[in-house]
């Protein structure tokens, strides 16, 4: 789970980089770089943590050029460390590049194992590095046709930028798994992970880089091609449930509206009588709006998230994720005393925050708690990108609704279906969504890197 910026021909890209990378700093707050090309040389800076904190202005001004390719990280693959942190930078035999990737390669392990009995020295232990690998032991006349020989070579999700001397190049692999969006900044292009960058930058929306499009950007302009095989799609749908910022457009549509219509058919089809519908914030909201439209319930404010602590699952470890969500919740008494309350939040992982979302409504002064997740139940991990646990960690691959429910400690639980959840996405019936972490259903065979 990363987010990628990129821009090509505008005098001041790196900072125009950093906005962007600001407003995709809900994909990844782990680690954020920047790489910039003057036409020359490439230039980067990358740290630990978030966007603000990495980037001053002194830091910028070091990042000359009107070429620029960023990155925030959340590690799929690899671990946290500085090493890990992108863009990654190389030189080799075709120049210099730099490379950004949102996805995983569900190849990396065997891959690189390979790559290293050949001789091959690794710099980073992301997934990310492989490519880079093929890039430069390719014969292709051109860095174009390298990188699409090298990507040829892999399996999994990528959503990817790369920054040479002179050329942007953006690719979305043929199922595409995680979005991509081009917009056009006065003489500019930009290529982001949502349309919320490019909102802050108040670049245009122009279009989706399509799945399996890969677009080449130098001073000839734009020149799209597909390269690869066509794929049964498979937009990840968990993008549309929880990742994306709900202001943006993702896969063409609009991330809030798609969430208040996963609430509206939640109520549909599990409907309970209670007198408040309150969202756990922020990622319940949309839906929570959604299910008390639905069921002519009020919807309030029963729990106030603070601003100053990340996404509770970003903390590595379990007892400080424990102690997260009262750093990040607090509730409402006002909202909650003596009523009969639903709860909705968007996905139960390991069911720590739903325990504890309970118990703090319940002491607040709930009657009643009952529980609606706008999405079917995850029993299965994500191998494209988005951090989900192993299995065994998935409170939901071994154990049923109403054993949920009783851990924790609500008065009824409820998921929407998987049926109700593409629907209400925008599938009509298509096939068109990834849904391997609620049906098992994996887009790509799996190697033994999935299991990781
Ligand atoms: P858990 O305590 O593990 O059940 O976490 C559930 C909470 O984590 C929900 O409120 C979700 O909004 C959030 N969540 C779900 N999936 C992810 C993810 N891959 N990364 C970060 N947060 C997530």
């Amino acid at each position: 789970m990363c987010g990628v910026f990129g821009i090509y021909g505008h005098e001041e890209a790196a900072n125009l980089a950093y906005l962007g990378l600001h407003a995709l700093q809900h994909r990844g707050q782990e680690s954020a770089g920047i790489v910039t090309s003057d036409g020359q040389a490439l230039r980067s800076f990358r740290g630990m943590g978030l966007v603000a904190d990495t980037f001053t202005q002194p830091v910028l001004e070091q990042l000359p050029g009107s070429m620029a390719i960023g990155h925030v990280r959340y590690s799929t693959a690899g671990s946290t460390h500085l090493k890990n942190a992108q863009p990654l930078q190389v030189s080799f035999g075709g120049g210099q590049l730099a490379v950004a990737h949102n996805g995983n390669f569900v190849d990396a392990f065997a891959t690189r194992r390979e790559l290293e009995a050949d001789g091959a020295i690794f710099q980073s232990d992301s997934d990310t590095e492989n490519i880079i690998h093929h890039i430069a032991r390719s014969k292709a006349p051109t860095l174009e046709a390298r990188i699409v020989e090298g990507l040829r070579r892999t399996v999994g999700a990528f959503s990817l930028l790369f920054l040479s001397d002179r050329q942007l190049i953006g690719v979305r692999d043929a199922i595409g798994f995680r979005p991509l969006v081009l917009g056009r900044l006065k003489e500019a292009y930009v290529l982001a992970s949502e349309t919320t960058a490019l909102d802050l930058i108040e670049a245009e929306y122009i279009r989706e880089i399509e799945p399996g499009e890969m677009v080449v950007i130098d001073a000839n302009g734009l020149r799209s091609s597909f390269p690869f095989q066509k794929q049964p799609p498979g937009r990840c749908v968990f993008e549309l449930v929880y990742f994306a910022r709900p202001d943006s457009q993702v896969f063409g549509e609009s991330v809030f509206q798609v969430r208040k219509k996963l609430g509206v058919q939640l109520a549909r089809e599990q409907p309970v009588e209670a007198d408040v519908v309150i969202a756990v914030p922020d990622s319940g909201v949309a839906a929570a709006i959604g299910y008390a439209e639905q069921a002519k319930l009020p919807y309030d404010v029963g729990l106030i998230r603070s601003h100053y602590v990340g996404r509770t699952f970003i903390e590595p470890q379990q007892s400080i994720r424990h102690f997260g969500v009262k750093l990040k919740l607090a509730p409402v008494r006002s909202t909650l005393e003596g009523k009969r309350v639903v709860a909705v939040d968007d996905s139960i992982v390991r069911g720590t925050t739903s325990r504890k979302i309970v118990k703090m409504l319940k002491d607040a002064g709930a009657r009643e708690v009952h529980l609606r997740i706008s999405s079917p139940p995850t029993t299965w991990p994500c191998y494209y990108g988005i951090d989900t646990p192993s299995r065994q960690e998935l409170i939901a691959a071994s154990h049923t609704v109403d054993e949920i429910a009783r851990y924790v400690t609500a008065d009824s639980l409820a998921y929407l279906s998987e049926k109700g959840l593409v629907t209400a996405a925008g599938d009509a019936g298509r096939g068109s969504f990834c849904t391997a972490c609620f049906s098992g259903k994996y887009q790509t065979p799996l190697t033994e890197t999935s299991s990781r």
